[in-house]
């Protein structure tokens, strides 16, 4: 007889979870996985995927507007929410049954109910209890809203996804990811979007040159407050007014908290076992995403280190090879490329210039500002930026930004030439494909001059 009902618990069926399970059954492991939730986690339901799906509705927006100079007539455009809704929730829907198929076709044993840690080997769930080799924490994140007044009518990127109504005004707090997005993306179909955020200069952590003309780019098109927080919320028949810490007050219909995410680690039975949480309730591991408890796991934005997607896929799969295939590959967080799906959008990967700076790397930078030739006679007001670091000792591209249409799609490729090593003369070797915006990462020849 097996000495415990399973090999591998997970508990939560997001991308790191189901990632584990599919890999781990496919080593032979015997593998069950506990969901209370929606199988594929906030990616699938309230993350990536319904937010490009809102992005894509958005960009038609701007797409129709700048077909009238290339000689459309398109009178009218009106927008209907409740038709995206159905259309991204039919969507939806169908992923969330493709992510369920993943795990009967792997032979996963599905519980859907809360699962709660008894001790390093034992799980409570749906009524009973199971034994486990090992458990996998990947509970993922859930939105935060900070402590004021009025808060309660503040709703998150959880719910924007199901709003029954289009606010006609929308406040956004914030001056992330989440933040950035949703305001291009609600600006774009209709509503009236402020952005409130508390630092001078949108998405913290970006490369600076980046921000500032990020910043300037979505306060071209969006009212931008700036070094200002929210007071309080006071709800009247009309909307919602929201009291800014610069003394404005805004009438609005709805107010977007994108104030970050938090870990979610409450109500897993943590505290039976032995296993160190951060300040901010993440579960701390260890190269290996080994907890101090030795036969539990955790990965993804549990463990709060990068928060995206495929970076939890990777981590779950590690996790899922080192226990049961004895091929521990350690996971690097180097050369991450990610995109912000703002207007314009935003891309990169690698250092920033100030993290480079920051290591004591000695570093060339070649930044050009450009107007892409649609908006010659699209009339768009918006440039693009692109930036690259380039350490001048091994002449390696270590950091490539942009702010551009599509960013994200033409990183993903620069990605792979940076995990090549590849070095500004390979950038210089290489031929562009004109006229395209990206030609211009293997054009441009002159150091910026230090300041
Ligand atoms: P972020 O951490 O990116 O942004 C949170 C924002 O809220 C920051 O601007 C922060 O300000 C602000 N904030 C935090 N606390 C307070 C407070 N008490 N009062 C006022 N403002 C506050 O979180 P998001 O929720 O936007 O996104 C979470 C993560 O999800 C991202 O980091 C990213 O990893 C992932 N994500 C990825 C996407 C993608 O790949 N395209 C899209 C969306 C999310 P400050 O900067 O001053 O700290």
């Amino acid at each position: 007889m097996e000495e415990f009902d399973y090999d591998l618990f997970v508990i939560g069926a997001g991308s790191g979870g189901v990632r584990a399970c599919r890999i781990a059954a496919s080593l032979g492991a015997r593998v069950a996985v506990a969901e209370e939730r929606y199988f594929g986690g906030t990616c699938v339901n309230v993350g990536c995927v319904p937010k490009k799906l809102f992005s894509y509705a958005a960009h038609y927006r701007d797409d129709v507007e700048d077909s009238r100079g290339f000689g459309w007539e398109i009178p009218e455009m009106s927008f209907n929410w409740q038709t995206l809704l159905k259309n991204k929730n039919n969507e939806i829907n169908r992923l969330n049954g493709i992510y369920k198929a993943i795990l009967d076709n792997n032979q996963v044993q599905v519980f859907q109910a809360r699962a709660r840690i008894k001790d390093g080997h034992t799980v409570e769930v749906d009524g009973k209890t199971v034994s486990t080799k090992y458990i996998l924490i990947a509970t993922g994140g859930w939105p935060w809203i900070p402590d004021y007044e009025g808060a309660e009518y503040a709703i998150t990127s959880n719910d924007v996804f199901h709003m029954a109504e289009l606010p006609k005004r929308l406040l956004v707090v914030g001056g992330g990811y989440i933040s950035v997005e949703f305001a291009s993306i609600f600006s774009r179909l209709g509503c009236e979007t402020t952005l409130s955020y508390r630092g001078d200069l949108l998405l913290r952590g970006f490369d600076e040159e980046i921000r500032h003309f990020i910043t300037a780019e979505i306060g071209h098109d969006i009212p931008l407050k700036l070094e200002t927080n929210i007071d309080k919320i006071r709800k009247h028949d009309k909307g919602l007014r929201a009291f800014l810490d610069s003394g404005d007050e805004i009438e609005v219909d709805c107010v977007l908290s994108a104030t970050g995410r938090k870990p979610l680690t409450a109500d897993l039975g943590l505290e039976s076992v032995n296993i160190e949480l951060a300040k901010n309730g993440a579960v701390v591991v260890d190269d290996h995403f080994q907890t101090s408890e030795p036969s539990i796991y955790a990965v993804g934005d549990v463990i709060d280190r990068v928060a995206l997607t495929p970076v939890a896929l990777a981590e779950g799969q590690i996790v899922a090879r080192t226990l049961f295939s004895g091929d521990s590959k350690d996971m690097s967080y180097q050369n991450i490329p990610t995109a912000v799906f703002c207007h314009p959008n935003l891309g990169t990967c690698g250092l920033t210039e100030q993290a480079a700076q920051n290591q004591g790397l000695n570093v060339d930078i070649y930044v050009a500002t450009v107007k892409q030739l649609k908006h010659t006679l699209s009339g768009r007001d918006e440039m693009a930026m692109i930036k690259l670091v380039v350490e001048q000792q091994s002449d390696r591209v270590i950091g490539l930004h942009m702010v551009g249409p599509d960013a994200g799609e033409l990183v993903q490729g620069f990605a792979v030439a940076m995990n090549a090593g590849a070095t500004k003369a390979d950038f210089d070797q290489t031929i562009g494909i004109h006229p395209t915006l990206a030609e211009e990462f293997v054009t441009m020849r002159t150091k910026r001059k230090e300041h």
